[in-house]
C-alpha cells in the first residue's frame, strides 16, 4: 500500500484525496487536477452515509448538518494532522463527543466532524486527581473512581456525556453549591489550538489558552485530554425530596439550605401534577458513609409541606437518570431547551411570570430550579450573573409526540424567555436551542467580549473550529455550499 491509501478508508473503499476545489474527498487519485493527498491516519476518515448523518444528528433532533467527513480519530495526532488540513484548505472542524447537545452545536456543515468516541482511555486514577481523554463517558470515569473509593467532587445529573463536550459548557450540578462548575474542578488539558498545535495548558502554563478553552464552547481548540479532580467518595446518599405548594416556598427554602451548605447536594424542579400544573420540589443529598445524616437538622426551618427520604448507594444517586435519558433519547423527539442562569434577586419574579404560562407540556417534563453559589465559579468563559447567589432555570423540553411547528413554536418562546432574562441580568447557560447570532454571542460575553475576540485570533485565525455554535462570523464556507 502507498502512504496515501494506507490507513483512511471510505466505507471500505480509501479516501486517497481532497478535492479543494468541489470540497469533495476522493477514492482515486485524478490526473491533472488540484487535488491533494488526504492526510496519513492512524485511525480512519470516513464518508459513509450513516456516519455522516449521526454526525448532523444530535440529542434535540432541530438542526441536522451534514459534515463531508467523520474522523475516528486513532491517536491525538490525528486530531492535529486533520485540524491542519481544514486550516490549509479553509474547512470547518467540529467535535462530537456524545452529541447531547440540542441545536446543532457539535455539528460542521460540509466540514469535518471529529468523533471523540475513539479517544476514551483514562490513563490514570490518583486519589485526589484522573488524567482521561476528551471522548470518556463521565459514566466510565464514575465507575473506575468509585472502585478505588474516589468520585468527582461535582457531576453533571446526566453521566452519559462526554468530558470535552461539559468542559466546553461549564459542568454544573447540585454539588456546584460547594464545589463549583466541572470546569472549577479541572486541574490542566491537552489541547490542538484551532491552528493546530498541541499544547498542554494549566493555570500555571499558557493559562490564557487554558481559561479560553474552559467552557470556551470549542471556539480556540479541540481538547484531546484532561486532568480533573477527585474527592474521597461516600458509599450512601440521604436523598430528601421536599414539596412545597408555591414556587416562592421552594426558593425560599432553597435560600435557607443553601446559605448553610447543608446539604451535599441541592437541586429542586418544577414537578407536573395531574392537574396540568405544577408542584415545588427541593431535592437534597446528604452522604454517609457510615453514620447516617441527622434528618431534623438538615430539615429545620425548611417547612415542606410533603417529605420524602430515600437511602441508595452513592453509585446509584449519581446515575439516577440515565436509563431515563436513554428511553427518552429511543424516542427522538424534538427538544427545544432553555437554560438560563438568573439573579437570585430577579428568580421569584421570572418563574412567578413564567408559570402565568408555562403548561408541564411545554416544559416537556422536566424543569430544574435550583440556586448555586457564585464565588466558586471561576473561569472567564463561563458568564454568569452579578451577585453571589444565582438560580439555574432549565426547561428540558421534549415535543411529544415529535411536531415541527409545536417545536419552532418553543424556540420562539426561548427567545422570549432569554431576553427577559437577560433584561434582568441572567445569562444563557449555553446548551440551548435559541437563534443566536454572532452579535448575541457580543452580548453575552459583555466586557469580556475583546478578550474572546483576540483569543480567536490568536488559537483560531482561521476560524476552523466548532462553527455551530454560531459565535463568529463564518468565513468558512466550502466552495458550492449555500
Ligand atoms: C440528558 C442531559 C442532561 C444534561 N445534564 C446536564 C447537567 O446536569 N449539567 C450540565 O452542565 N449540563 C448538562 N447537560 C448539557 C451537557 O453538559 C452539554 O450539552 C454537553 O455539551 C454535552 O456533552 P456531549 O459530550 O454530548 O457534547 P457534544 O454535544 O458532543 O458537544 C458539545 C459542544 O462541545 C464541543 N466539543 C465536544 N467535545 C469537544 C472536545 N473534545 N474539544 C472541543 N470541543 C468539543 C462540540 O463541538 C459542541 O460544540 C445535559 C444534557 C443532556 C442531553
Amino acid at each position: 500500500m502507498t502512504q496515501l491509501d494506507r490507513r483512511t478508508t471510505l466505507a471500505g473503499a480509501a479516501v486517497v484525496a481532497f478535492d479543494p476545489m468541489t470540497s469533495q474527498w476522493l477514492t482515486s487519485f485524478p490526473e491533472n487536477t488540484g487535488a491533494v493527498p488526504s492526510p496519513p491516519l492512524d485511525g480512519e476518515l470516513v464518508t459513509d452515509g450513516a456516519s455522516l448523518t449521526e454526525a448532523a444528528t444530535d440529542y434535540g433532533h432541530l438542526v441536522h448538518r451534514r459534515p463531508r467527513a467523520v474522523l475516528r480519530p486513532g491517536s491525538v495526532s490525528d486530531v492535529v494532522a486533520v485540524v491542519r488540513f481544514a486550516n490549509e484548505h479553509g474547512l470547518t472542524v467540529a467535535v462530537r463527543g456524545q452529541g447531547h447537545s440540542t441545536f446543532g452545536q457539535a455539528q460542521a456543515d460540509c466540514g469535518i466532524v471529529i468523533d471523540s468516541r475513539t479517544l476514551a482511555t483514562i490513563h490514570e486514577i490518583a486519589p485526589d486527581r484522573a488524567v482521561v481523554d476528551a471522548g470518556v463517558q463521565w459514566l466510565d470515569l464514575v465507575r473506575a473512581a468509585l472502585d478505588v473509593g474516589v468520585a468527582p467532587p461535582v457531576t453533571t445529573d446526566y453521566l452519559g456525556l462526554s468530558v470535552g463536550g461539559t468542559l466546553c459548557v461549564g459542568g454544573i450540578g447540585g454539588a456546584s453549591q460547594h464545589f463549583g462548575l466541572l470546569v472549577d474542578n479541572t486541574f490542566e488539558l491537552e489541547v490542538v489550538t484551532g491552528d493546530g498545535r498541541l499544547v498542554t495548558c494549566s493555570a500555571d502554563h499558557e493559562r490564557e489558552l487554558f481559561e479560553a478553552v474552559l467552557g470556551g464552547l470549542g471556539q480556540f481548540a479541540v481538547i484531546v485530554r484532561a486532568t480533573v479532580r477527585l474527592v474521597p467518595a461516600p458509599a450512601m446518599a440521604r436523598v430528601y425530596t421536599l414539596t412545597y405548594p408555591q414556587v416562592t416556598d421552594l426558593t425560599a427554602a432553597q435560600r435557607t439550605a443553601l446559605a448553610d451548605g447543608r446539604f451535599d447536594y441541592l437541586e429542586g424542579q418544577l414537578v407536573p401534577t395531574d392537574d396540568d400544573g405544577f408542584a415545588f420540589v427541593l431535592e437534597g443529598g446528604a452522604w454517609f458513609t457510615s453514620a447516617p445524616p441527622d434528618d431534623d437538622a438538615l430539615l429545620a426551618g425548611l417547612a415542606p409541606s410533603g417529605v420524602d427520604v430515600a437511602d441508595l448507594p452513592y453509585f446509584e444517586w449519581l446515575n439516577r437518570i440515565y436509563e431515563t435519558v436513554e428511553q427518552i433519547e429511543a424516542l427522538r423527539l424534538p427538544g427545544p431547551w432553555l437554560n438560563v442562569l438568573v439573579p437570585n434577586a430577579a428568580t421569584d419574579d421570572v418563574v412567578s411570570e413564567l408559570l402565568t404560562t408555562l403548561t408541564p407540556a411545554d416544559a416537556g417534563g422536566v424543569a430544574l430550579l435550583y440556586p448555586t453559589t457564585r464565588s466558586l465559579i471561576t473561569r472567564p468563559q463561563v458568564m454568569v450573573p452579578e451577585g453571589p447567589v444565582f438560580f439555574l432555570l432549565a426547561l428540558l423540553r421534549a415535543v411529544s409526540p415529535p411536531d415541527d411547528a409545536e417545536a419552532e413554536r418553543l424556540i420562539a418562546e426561548n427567545d422570549v424567555l432569554y431576553a427577559k432574562v437577560r433584561a434582568v441580568g441572567g445569562t444563557n447557560y449555553p446548551v440551548n436551542a435559541l437563534r443566536l447570532t454572532p452579535a448575541d454571542w457580543r452580548t453575552h460575553y459583555g466586557e469580556r467580549w475583546p478578550a474572546v475576540q483576540s483569543a480567536k485570533e490568536r488559537y483560531d485565525p482561521r476560524r476552523v473550529l466548532t462553527p455551530g455554535q454560531g459565535v463568529f462570523e463564518d468565513v468558512n464556507r466550502a466552495p458550492g455550499t449555500p
